[in-house]
């Protein structure tokens, strides 16, 4: 984990976790509190600046990984958060809101399953009044199941994966830009996967490259309301989403290890993008894809 002191200069490829890791499986969407090692989802790390005060934020999967670590920095910088997540999550959530509380923040939870076209709908409404409006979105929920050969891909996983990576952000989109005033971000969460896709995650890396294209095509579209839209692409992150059927099992311990920085990254290096895209420090920046892939 990484280290509060900010005075000494670390070298990147040794500040996280970077042995090889234990090999486990759960079944997805899985707990992340039943991971070894644990993600580093900023607990203890992130330092907030103010720099998203009175901002409020709905941010979909944010009970774990990248989009806790998402949840939990907006949270310092001073925002009030709401997340979706699917209801077999609920320890992830329940762990997240009482990190989040004990700092001073304010979380709201919103369980369901974005696959399905009116939970998602309900799921925008439900937050923008809980929060009393909405000016950050964060649509970061995704499954990934890796399949050996294309022959052995199932129509149900190929439907299951466009409608919860894709199809959902155009449904929250919809139900969202009515309510974002001047000035709010959509960030959407695509992956290096857009550019480089694995050979085994035919369905995945498809629908990772369509949500490039959604984000630049909606951030013209909303250019002219002072709406900011971007996107960001990790590369391997150590996640729940890696070790219930994202990678085959044989892949797990040298996860991350191919990357130029030679170790997987962490949630919590993730967020920061994030931060900055939703802040006015982005006011020039829309239609953009941001890498945060360890040098990939
Ligand atoms: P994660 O499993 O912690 O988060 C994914 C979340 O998606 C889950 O927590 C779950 O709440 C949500 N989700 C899945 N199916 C859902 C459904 N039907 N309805 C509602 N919510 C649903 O893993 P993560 O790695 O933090 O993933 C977050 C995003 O980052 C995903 O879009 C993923 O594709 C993307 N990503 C991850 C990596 C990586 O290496 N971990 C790399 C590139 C992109
Ligand atoms: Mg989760």
């Amino acid at each position: 984990m990484k280290k509060n002191d900010q005075t000494t200069l670390e070298n990147p490829r040794d500040i996280h976790y970077k042995d090889d890791f234990p090999k486990q499986r759960q079944p997805a969407p899985g707990v992340e509190e039943q991971m070894n090692p644990r993600p580093d989802t900023g607990e203890e790390s992130y330092r907030g600046l103010g720099r998203l005060k009175g901002r409020k934020a709905l941010i979909t999967g944010g009970d774990s990984g990248i989009g806790r670590a998402v949840a939990i920095a907006f949270s310092r910088e001073g925002a009030d958060v709401a997340i979706n997540y699917l209801a077999s999550e609920q320890e992830d959530a329940d762990t997240l809101c009482a990190d989040i509380e004990q700092h001073g923040g304010k979380l709201h939870l919103f369980p369901g399953d974005l696959s399905h076209e009116e939970t998602g709908r309900e799921v925008v409404r439900q937050a923008a009044r809980a929060l009393g409006g909405l000016d950050i979105l964060v649509l970061n929920a995704g499954r990934q199941t890796a399949v050996r050969e294309i022959a052995d891909l199932k129509t149900e996983q190929l439907r299951k994966t466009f409608e919860t990576n894709l199809f959902a952000m155009y449904w929250m989109a919809q139900e969202a830009i009515p309510l974002l005033p001047e000035g709010a971000s959509i960030i959407t969460t695509s992956s290096i996967e857009a550019f480089e896709p694995n050979p085994q995650l035919l369905d995945y890396a498809a629908s990772k490259s369509a949500i490039v294209g959604f984000t630049r095509a909606l951030s013209k579209q909303l250019a002219p309301k002072g709406i900011r839209v971007n996107s960001v692409a990790p590369g391997p992150v150590w996640t729940v989403l890696q070790v219930t059927g994202g990678q085959l099992p044989e892949k797990i311990p040298e996860f991350g290890k191919s990357t130029p920085l030679g170790r997987a990254g962490q949630p919590v290096e993730v967020a920061p993008v994030y931060v900055f895209l939703a802040s006015e420090e982005a006011s020039f920046i829309t239609g953009q894809v941001i890498g945060v892939t360890g040098g990939k």
